[in-house]
């Protein structure tokens, strides 16, 4: 779990390469693309295979790395659902066109080539809804549960974005 699924065909198969590891459009590893474990089985030597220690020192402050597939993925997250969380509930046309402005930018724009792919086709499928913070935060909930399935992680309750990402949890 964690290694992007294959784009949609666009990438032919890496021969030799590390499971795990994506190659990017210039066929070199996508070390954006790739969970710290696989990047680390494929530099063998640097750090020994041990997938405890190579997550505390993808994640440890003193170590600041390159971010792995993951922690991007993380924090990107984190970004696009508080972004959600301080979006206006009745937004200016202005509002609305920034935002979905970004959101194209950023499905362009997002280091992990494969997720980005992933991604723009999904805003194919479902276009972004900027008529509202209600209406963004459950849209990129549902974008975001496109990806948790991809991945086999658990969906999110939808119903319950705002507590997570603007209010707190409810006792
Ligand atoms: P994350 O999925 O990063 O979620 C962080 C937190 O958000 C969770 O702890 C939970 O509290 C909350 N959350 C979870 N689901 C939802 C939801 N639906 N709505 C609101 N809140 C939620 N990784 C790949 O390996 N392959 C890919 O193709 C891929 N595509 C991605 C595309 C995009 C646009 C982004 C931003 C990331 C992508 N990632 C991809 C990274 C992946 O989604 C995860 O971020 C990463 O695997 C780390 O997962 P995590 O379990 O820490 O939680």
């Amino acid at each position: 779990p964690g290694a992007p699924a294959p784009a949609g065909g666009s990438a032919e198969p890496p021969k030799k390469i590390p499971r795990g590891v994506v190659l990017g459009p210039d066929g070199k590893p996508c070390r954006s693309c790739t969970s710290f474990a696989s990047w680390a089985a494929q530099t063998k030597g640097t750090i020994k295979g041990d997938t405890a220690r190579a997550k505390a020192v993808t994640q440890s402050p003193q170590n600041e790395c390159p971010p792995d597939v993951e922690v991007l993925g993380r924090s990107t997250w984190t970004l696009l659902h508080s972004i959600a969380a301080t979006y206006p509930e009745m937004p200016s046309q202005g509002q609305k066109s920034d935002l979905l402005s970004f959101v194209g930018l950023f499905s362009k724009l997002y280091p992990c080539w494969v997720c980005a792919e992933d991604f723009q086709g999904y805003l194919r499928r479902d276009a972004p809804k900027v008529g509202s913070r209600d209406e963004f935060g459950k849209w990129l909930c549902g974008a975001h549960n496109d990806v948790n399935r991809k991945l086999g992680k658990p969906e999110f309750d939808c119903s319950k974005w705002e507590e997570r990402w603007r209010t707190g949890w409810k006792d």
